[in-house]
């Protein structure tokens, strides 16, 4: 979602006058878009602030932080930081445009000015900007913003506002136009994508509307919330040719107790359940999940209970994260942040480990099939490899001498190895 609002950005500001740039020594205004969501991503936005330190000391420069940290902090953030300039929250990238000039003008007459726009909108959803979308073979769409359920350790609904989705129309629009441009892939965005709905449209009919736009050839979406998947929507899944068979489904914990803390709004059965409906439909889907792990007051025993849901449920891939809390949540105000941060890390340790050699198992099970695989560029470790991803997305990493491949096209390899993250390929005959 910050990736797809920094491409809204630069288009706003491509609009107000502004030129890009990606190198930092040339920029007359740097802007850090930020997440909110665990401590580390704070962190790493202090690190990278201090870093423009000495650069702001050799010459003017304006420095904005945008996003879900400026949302979160506000006023906090520019008085613990004198360095930053400009702050603007999820809602107000509008008025960017206008901040920095502000403060550029304040600078060019010596003064120091600090502007901030940081109120949260019912209503904006940025539908008439297009963004300013990298080259590659996915475009993201967002079709809602916000969040409503407040999920009692989250920060999203303080910083990114209440739930609001656009209008079909528009999306559609868009998604022609990613189309025309080149992109082969859509994701479709939302903090809670699956709770879509304009008028009489759900999310399962946007889905099928947007994989039935023609020369799109995969549509992806994320993040779903458990309590919102009709059959309609799982067989849009299972059944649409173009839309990928991956579901990611976050579960947070495999506790009622926790889950209850955490206003997850179901219980383990009913997850479970649902993860059977899904298998039942199709059992090729490739589940993935979000799990916390030592959440406030969570016992030995209740973690036991994610760690076999886990081991049950037996997911392709799952990001596991340690409890972090977080500034006006319902958990920093109501519950104690109690389980000892060494008691956390062995937590996420051991799901960890038992998620990897589930991981292993499952990727091992691809060894001797042909897939076809959606390609993005050269692998992380060698330009000699290319890169791609499965309709399940899982990466594939193949040696470009035996598949030369170019981004963007669908590639038939055949599995001959693999790992907890990777399946290795040639070509197939
Ligand atoms: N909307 C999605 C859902 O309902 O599951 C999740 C979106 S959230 C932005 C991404 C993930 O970050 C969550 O699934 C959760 O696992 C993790 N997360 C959110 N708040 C957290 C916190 N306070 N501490 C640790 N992890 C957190
Ligand atoms: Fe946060 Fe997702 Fe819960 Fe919304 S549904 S409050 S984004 S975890």
């Amino acid at each position: 979602m910050n990736e797809y609002d920094s491409e809204l950005v630069r288009s706003l500001l491509i609009s107000g006058g502004f030129v890009l740039t990606s190198d930092r020594v040339r920029a007359d205004v740097i802007l850090m878009n930020t997440c909110a969501i665990r401590e580390n991503a704070h962190t790493k936005v202090y690190t990278h602030l201090s870093d423009l330190r000495a650069l702001k000391r050799q010459r003017p420069l304006v420095v904005g932080v945008l996003g879900c940290m400026a949302q979160n902090l506000k006023e906090e953030l520019t008085n613990k930081e004198p360095l930053v300039d400009v702050l603007a929250g999820p809602d107000s990238y509008r008025q960017l445009p206008k901040l920095i000039a502000e403060a550029i003008e304040a600078q060019e007459q010596g003064l120091r000015l600090k502007g901030s726009a940081v109120d949260l909108s019912e209503y904006e959803t940025y539908d008439d900007v297009i963004p300013q979308r990298r080259d590659g073979v996915n475009a993201w769409i967002a079709v809602m913003r916000g969040c409503d359920n407040f999920c009692s350790f989250c920060v999203v609904p303080y910083t990114r506002g209440r739930e609001r989705s656009r209008e079909p129309e528009g999306i559609l629009a868009e998604a022609r136009l990613v189309v025309a441009q080149g992109f082969k892939q859509i994701t479709l965005l939302g903090q809670n994508v699956n709770s879509y709905r304009s008028g009489d449209w759900d999310f399962a009919r946007l889905l099928v509307a947007v994989a039935d736009v023609p020369g799109i050839e995969r549509v992806r979406f994320t993040s779903p919330h458990p309590k919102d998947f009709p059959p309609a929507l799982v067989d849009a899944v299972s059944s649409h040719p173009k839309v990928c068979k991956h579901i990611h489904l976050p579960a947070q914990s495999g506790n009622d107790r926790i889950l209850g803390l955490m206003n997850r709004t179901y219980s383990r059965e009913a997850y479970l359940e649902l993860v059977d409906r899904i298998r039942a439909v199709n059992q090729d889907i490739v589940l993935t999940t979000d799990i916390i792990a030592g959440f406030c007051s969570e016992t030995d025993a209740e973690f036991a209970d994610t760690y076999r849901l886990l081991a049950e449920v037996r997911y392709h891939a799952a990001f596991i994260f340690k409890y972090s809390e977080r500034k006006h949540t319902i958990a920093a105000r109501k519950f104690a942040d109690d389980v000892p941060e060494a008691v956390k890390s062995e937590r996420v340790t051991a799901l960890v480990d038992l998620q990897r050699e589930i991981s292993r198992e499952r990727n091992r099970a691809y060894i001797g099939s042909i897939l076809p695989v959606l390609v993005e560029g050269d692998a992380k470790r060698s330009s000699q490899q290319g890169m791609g991803k499965t309709d399940g997305n899982i990466t594939v990493v193949w040696a470009k001498a035996c598949v030369p491949g170019h981004p963007g096209e669908i590639l038939n390899l055949s599995i001959y190895d693999s790992s907890a993250s990777t399946l290795y390929a040639t070509a197939s005959y």
